[in-house]
Formats: structure tokens, C-alpha cells, sequence
């Protein structure tokens, strides 16, 4: 079995591009060019220099030799928290936005949950001289005091939402709507591996350069290029496919995947979609969405404002049915227990997101030789005051 995306854009059964008419050229566009311009000599180039020399890649593979000590097994982090703007967001922002330079867009939209993409994107927009506007919900703007006053001071334009819940969704929607009545300007950088195809497959490979570095970093710190496990946080799935992407047909290797559970999986208050989404579409994907029994969208919860979105990218999906990955849902509270953990084991603040793939080792025991690598996916100055207000 393949695990990657087939010419339709499906995954098993999930996947492919249901948008409306007016976005049909665009995205029709894109998907008959992505693979060319990202696959061209004079991108890659690009691509890597930046990498390089603007984000500060490669991230570092270090070895957590306390956290180890703690779980009796061998743990190593992938320091995404160390790249310019603090997460793993920062590699697709810089790929579209040169991907966006050879459609000739001269706009450029974003949504936004907890900031992160925003900030990301709202940076390559400076960095190449774009018109940058930024969708984000109004409970979201509220609680990223922080990340608005960044992306203003790059020259962005922050637009709250009002709709729904007021949160990721709901500014996802909006961003769509733009999109529909400025197509021939405007490229969306969507900030996961969600929407449409090429969306997914095109998000999953600017991030794939997380699982060639480990590649590359295990040969040379371990004598072998593969670790016993994986394992990441999923919001829509970016930096966990990025993580899993050179491994996905290497049955030596086992995928963990870590979702929100929020106040837990038996309650409302969660975000937990592959343990509790139904088939369904969302954003232009068919995909597990959170539902109720009418097929309207549920409001997911999250402590952690980059994990509570009610779909999941279409990847994740099938490598769950397929059973290719296991999926643990890691709530709050756990959340908050092994960020202060790795806080005083390690001396790294880890982003909530990030601090979610961490309490797997509450759920799931590991074996003394196995060797994992975890990706810490981003930094926790963004959640301060959460921590402040929780410890
Ligand atoms: C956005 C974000 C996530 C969740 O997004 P994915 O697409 O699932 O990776 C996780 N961690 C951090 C630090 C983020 O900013």
C-alpha cells in the first residue's frame, strides 16, 4: 500500500477537491503546476537557501538524555521550536510564498488559529514585499495578544471574524470567501495539510524536509537512518506528516500521532477528531470531520489553540483506518503535566501543541533500546500566559 497522495488527490477514500465553481481555475491552476515549480532546479535553490540561512535549518536532533532517564527508553527531539518564528510553520509559509512569486499572485491570504501560521505567513510576506491579509477568529485575537501586534508590525492586515465560535474554522471560512472574489490576484497560503487537493500533498512536502533531516541526523548521531517510532502532535497534520513523510512506506517504522482530547474524549469539550470525527467534508477535503448526527460541524475544544480544529487532514485519516499510524488523544491537563516536565528535565519550553505529543509517554510505554524521535513543534513563548495562569 502507498500512502501517499494518488494523481487524483485521494488517500484511500479521503482527500480529493470539493470547492466551489468560482475557485475552480485557481485551484485547477495549481494543482497542474505545483509539482513543476516546486520540483524546478531554480525553486529548490531557493527553497534550500532559506532553509538554510533564513529559517536556520537544519533543526537540531537532540538527544534528551533526562526525558530518556524518566521513561527508560531512548528519546530524541526534532527542535522545530528553533526556527525563525518559533515553529515548523515557518518551512510551508516560505514555500508558497515562492511558489506564489512564480504564479505571479501579488496577495496573499492566510487564516490563523493560534497565530502561528499568521506570524509565519505575514514574515515571508515581508521578506518578498507582499500585500498580506490574515484571517483570524475574535476569540483568537483576543487570546494571541501577542502574535497580532507581530503580524501588524510585518506590515499585515489582521481581520477578526465574528462567525461561529470565533475561532480556527470559522476564520478558515472567511478566508475561503475571500479567495472566491479575488482569484486571479490572490494566492491562500493554507497553513496544514488541509483544504483541497494539491493543498495536503503540496503542505506535506515543504514540511518533509523535517523527515530527511532526521534521516540524514540519525545516520550520523546513531549508525542508522530510521528510528523504532515517531511521533507528533496533529492539529491538521503538518508537522506530524512532515515527520513521517520519508518513513511512510517503511514498515520498520511505527507512526504515532497525537490529538487533543481536550477535558477528555468522553466529554464535549474536545478536539479529539480521529477518535471521535465522522466521515465527512470540510473545507474543500473529505476527511473525518467532528459532527453531530445531523452532519453539522461541531465546535471543538482545545487548551491549545493550534489544535482545535474540527477536521484533520486527509493523510491522517487514511493512515488511520489503514492502522498504518496509531492516534492517542492527550488532554489538557496531561498537556500541561509533561510541558512543565520537559521545562525542568530538559530546560525547553514547549509550545501546547507540541507539549501533547509529549504526554504520549503517559499512555504508551516504550522498551529500553527502542529509539524514538519526537518533533517538538514549536516554542512556548506564545503560551505564557497559559502556563502563567495555570502553574
Ligand atoms: C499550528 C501548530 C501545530 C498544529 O498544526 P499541524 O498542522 O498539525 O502541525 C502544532 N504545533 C505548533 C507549534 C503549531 O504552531
Amino acid at each position: 500500500m502507498d500512502y501517499n497522495v494518488n494523481s487524483e488527490g485521494f488517500y484511500g477514500e479521503f482527500g480529493g477537491a470539493y470547492i466551489p465553481e468560482i475557485l475552480y481555475a485557481n485551484v485547477e491552476n495549481l494543482k497542474t503546476n505545483y509539482r513543476q515549480i516546486i520540483d524546478s532546479p531554480d525553486f529548490r535553490q531557493e527553497f534550500d537557501s532559506l532553509m538554510r540561512d533564513y529559517v536556520g535549518r537544519p533543526s537540531p536532533l537532540y538527544f534528551a538524555s533526562r526525558l530518556s532517564e524518566k521513561y527508560s527508553t531512548r528519546i530524541y527531539l526534532k527542535r522545530e521550536d528553533l526556527n525563525h518564528t518559533g515553529s515548523h510553520k515557518i518551512n510551508n509559509a516560505v514555500g508558497q510564498i515562492l511558489l506564489a512569486q512564480r504564479m505571479n499572485k501579488t496577495r496573499i491570504i492566510a487564516e490563523t488559529g493560534a497565530g502561528q501560521h499568521g506570524v509565519a505567513t505575514a514574515t515571508v510576506c515581508a521578506l518578498t514585499g507582499k500585500k498580506c491579509v490574515i484571517y483570524m477568529g475574535a476569540t483568537d485575537v483576543a487570546r494571541q495578544a501577542l502574535n497580532v501586534h507581530k503580524m501588524q508590525m510585518l506590515g499585515a492586515e489582521v481581520r477578526p471574524v465574528h462567525s461561529g465560535n470565533k475561532t480556527l474554522k470559522d476564520a478558515t471560512n472567511e478566508a475561503i470567501r475571500d479567495w472566491c472574489c479575488n482569484p486571479s490576484d490572490t494566492h491562500y497560503i493554507i497553513g496544514s495539510i488541509v483544504g483541497p487537493h494539491p493543498y495536503p500533498d503540496m503542505v506535506a512536502r515543504f514540511q518533509s524536509i523535517i523527515s530527511s533531516e532526521i534521516k540524514q541526523q540519525l545516520t550520523a548521531q546513531e549508525g542508522r537512518d530510521y528510528p523504532d517510532f515517531l511521533i507528533a502532535c496533529v492539529g491538521g497534520g503538518s508537522n506530524a506528516a512532515g515527520t513521517f513523510y520519508h518513513y511512510l512506506n517503511d514498515s520498520r517504522v511505527k507512526l504515532v500521532g497525537v490529538e487533543a482530547a481536550g477535558l477528555g474524549v468522553d466529554t464535549a469539550e474536545t478536539a479529539a477528531t480521529i477518535h471521535l470525527g465522522k466521515k465527512g467534508i470540510i473545507h474543500g477535503s473529505c476527511t473525518f470531520v467532528m459532527q453531530n448526527d445531523d452532519g453539522q460541524i461541531t465546535e471543538p475544544y482545545s487548551i491549545s489553540a493550534g489544535l482545535d480544529y474540527p477536521g484533520i487532514g486527509p493523510l491522517h485519516a487514511n493512515l488511520s483506518v489503514s492502522q498504518r499510524a496509531e492516534y492517542f488523544a492527550v488532554t489538557d491537563s496531561e498537556a500541561l503535566a509533561a510541558a512543565m516536565e520537559l521545562t525542568r528535565l530538559e530546560g525547553i519550553i514547549p509550545a501546547l501543541e507540541s507539549a501533547h505529543a509529549l504526554g504520549v509517554f503517559r499512555h504508551k510505554t516504550f522498551r529500553p533500546n527502542d529509539l524514538t524521535v519526537l518533533t517538538l513543534s514549536g516554542r512556548g513563548d506564545k503560551d505564557m500566559e497559559t502556563y502563567i495562569s495555570r502553574f
